[in-house]
């Protein structure tokens, strides 16, 4: 358990802030997964992001609440 953990970028210092990446490596992972060059499953498989069951499984639900 490590309360506060760091970016799974191991060149990156920043603290993880979304399936184990910091905002600026999660917009590059979504960045790279939009253009098709990986997806999120061979991201997830490379142990380069966690899991998204690691989220709170009612994030989206909940933020689609405060959304609308
Ligand atoms: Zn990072």
């Amino acid at each position: 358990m490590s309360a506060k953990s760091k970016c799974l970028n191991p060149n990156c210092q920043n603290a993880a802030v979304t399936r184990g990446l910091c905002s600026a490596c999660y917009v590059r992972a979504n960045e790279v997964v939009r253009a098709g060059l990986t997806t999120w499953e061979k991201l997830e498989a490379a142990k380069k992001i966690l899991p998204s069951q690691r989220q709170k499984p009612s994030a989206k639900k909940w933020l689609l609440e405060r959304a609308s």
